[in-house]
């Protein structure tokens, strides 16, 4: 397929406002093209060149796309940047070169494939001269393209392509066009669940049908997306869901870790990770909750792993921490959360040592374990961890029976000033990607307070008025996740109780993710002054939540849906929640009902 025909496609999504227009969109295409192409096109409609795991970035800074839209176009990058601030985007900008500029060579065009192996090309460039030859590759790609071609090429490297395709609806839109209908979602789930990779998900589907998906495996180096656990109001409830032994172990507040590592075979790395085993015999690498290559940042874990772990591969799964070795304390979270950096990493590791509680197995010297029970898992966890050591530790188990034994383990875990339990039933497999009651969360709560907060999405944002002119920004509009629809429903307004430097942050970040129409995923009667494309995560805790007329959340049919009473920020969650992960409206409901239970007691 031509380029430029991706091109119109992408016009077509970006006019829409409706996510069943987008899927109608997407299965035409995915129609249209060759099945080599699929996996490509999905990453190109997210504005990647890779699956979001892989830290291929393709991170050019507006000043430097504009000095390669200037060399292709033969002007001045002053101009460039002038004709960017009076169209509001740096894509239009280019177009409109593009369509006045004479000497385009426009006699061959190029395909998906030539363009995306370019842009790949433009990613990967390291070292010296980096710069430069970032900057000569996009200028010499953009004078190829027709006008409409060049607009969203230079949204990729800039990361401004706003489409708002989410997962769910690009495996909606494969299984519509090659099955008609879109029954055959879970089953394409299941397998984006196991390994996080769309573009391979849905090429195999097209390549080797749906027993090609059914044959999908764990594979090193590519993230399993993680199982999570559901809240009960009470521990009698968790009994009975639990079954009459179960497991408890201490709720760590600090950030999953899945670790990935390998000593026997390097199929499935990426070469860029490749020194990260010391000649290519030993390889770790790391993913966060949100399913991003944390390998970098965290070199003591690295480092433990190899020590710690005697395995010849093995994915497990843990919580980081920082830890006072001398006094064996458990630091904050506030603490913890410090060592979430690009710069000064070494220094940090020395400052702030990190502890792993390793509390699942999931992959097993070239062995998917998932389907095992828990009990299992964990024995053989505890038998390739090693018990002396400093950075990799189990977490503690306790099988309990009653609500009694829970209280006096939830009360220990508290003293030590951890976050509460996590109870887990003992005959389970692993859940990948699923949040069920196999896994039951109990946090600390305040008086007043919701048992748990609520991770929000920011959908929009109130312009300031008064004061708060200064900080851009005067209120929030903010939504949770409807995963039934795949759409963001708005649940809360947030005028106040965010710091000015808070305030500051979410004009930042509303800045940068400005749209000019209400995104086709979102759904929201109340209008802010703008909308931003739905991908930041805040935090909330509110008092209650009300049934509301005014938001989309849960909504009924007698017009009711739910509201956050006193919300305010806790805090922003950019770095490990992608939107999709942002509390949904099944759990709303849960928490809707439950707080009803808490009044009681
Ligand atoms: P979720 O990850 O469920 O969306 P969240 O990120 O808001 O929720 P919490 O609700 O506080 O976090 O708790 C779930 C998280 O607790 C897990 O994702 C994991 O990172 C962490 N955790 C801490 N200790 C454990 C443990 N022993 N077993 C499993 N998870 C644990």
């Amino acid at each position: 397929m031509h380029f430029s025909t991706l091109s119109k496609y992408y016009e077509k999504l970006e006019a829409t406002s409706k996510r069943l227009e987008l899927i109608d969109i997407l299965s035409k295409l995915f129609k249209q093209a060759k099945s080599d192409e699929i996996g490509k096109i999905c990453y190109l409609i997210q504005g990647r060149v890779a699956p979001f795991f892989e830290p291929i970035e393709m991170g050019m800074a507006e000043n430097i796309v504009a000095v390669a839209i200037a060399r292709a176009f033969n002007k001045e990058k002053e101009h460039v940047i002038k004709l960017y601030r009076k169209l509001g985007n740096m894509g239009i900008a280019a177009e409109e070169l593009s369509r006045n500029h004479e000497s385009r060579i426009r006699n061959q065009e190029l395909t998906i494939s030539q363009v995306f192996n370019e842009l790949l090309k433009i990613a990967k460039f390291s070292g010296e001269g980096t710069v430069e030859k970032k900057v000569s590759a996009l200028s010499g790609l953009l004078k190829k393209l027709d006008p409409i071609s060049a607009k969203h090429v230079v949204n990729i490297p800039l990361g401004t392509l706003r489409l708002g395709i989410g997962d769910a609806t690009v495996l909606d839109s494969l299984s519509l066009s090659k099955h008609g209908d879109k029954t055959l979602r879970p089953v394409l789930e299941d397998a984006y669940n196991k390994t996080s990779d769309l573009g391979f998900v849905a090429e195999t589907f097209f390549k080797k049908g749906i027993n090609g998906i059914k044959n999908i495996k764990l594979t090193l180096g590519k993230p399993i997306r993680p199982a999570l656990a559901e809240r009960l109001p009470s521990a009698d409830e968790a009994i009975k869901r639990l079954g009459n032994e179960f497991a408890a172990e201490p709720k760590f507040d600090g950030f999953r870790v899945q670790i990935h590592l390998s000593r026997a075979h390097l199929r499935g790395v990426p070469q860029a990770q490749h020194h990260l085993g010391g000649g290519g015999e030993e390889v770790v690498q790391l993913f966060s909750r949100n399913l991003e290559n944390t390998t970098h940042a965290f070199p003591d874990i690295v480092s433990g792993a190899k020590k710690e772990i005697k395995a010849k591969s093995a994915i497990l799964e843990g919580e980081a921490i920082a830890y006072n070795p001398q006094t064996q304390e458990f630091l904050p979270f506030q603490e913890t959360t410090k060592r979430r950096r690009k710069y000064k990493i070494e220094e940090m590791a020395k400052k702030l040592p990190l502890v792993l509680f390793a509390f699942d197995l999931l992959y097993l010297n070239g062995k998917d374990i998932t389907q095992k029970p828990y009990r299992q898992r964990r024995k053989l966890l505890e038998s390739i961890v090693s018990r002396n050591g400093g950075v990799i530790k189990i977490a503690q188990e306790k099988i309990l029976k009653s609500t009694k034994e829970i209280t006096e383990f939830f009360n220990e875990a508290i003293s030590e000033g951890l976050e509460g339990l996590m109870l887990k039933k003992l005959d389970s497999p692993y859940i990948a990607g699923g949040r069920g009651f196999h896994w039951i969360k109990f946090k600390r709560t305040q008086a007043g307070q919701l048992t748990d907060s609520v991770d929000c999405v920011l959908l929009g944002v109130y312009s300031g008025k008064g004061k708060r002119t200064e900080f851009g920004v005067g209120g929030l509009l903010v939504g949770v996740y409807d995963e039934k629809k795949d759409e963001f429903v708005s649940i809360s307004r947030i005028g106040t109780g965010l710091t000015d430097e808070e305030f500051r942050k979410v004009n930042e970040i509303s800045k940068q993710l400005r749209v000019v129409h209400k995104p086709a995923r979102v759904n929201s009667d109340i209008t802010p002054s703008y909308w931003v494309e739905p991908k930041v995560v805040l935090e909330i805790q509110a008092d209650e939540i009300t049934r509301s007329p005014i938001h989309t959340a849960g909504r009924d049919r007698e017009g009711l849906g739910y509201a956050l009473r006193f919300p305010r920020l806790v805090k922003f969650r950019e770095a490990d929640k992608r939107a999709e992960d942002a509390t949904t409206v099944e759990e709303i409901k849960k928490l809707y009902k439950q707080q009803f239970n808490h009044y009681k007691k």
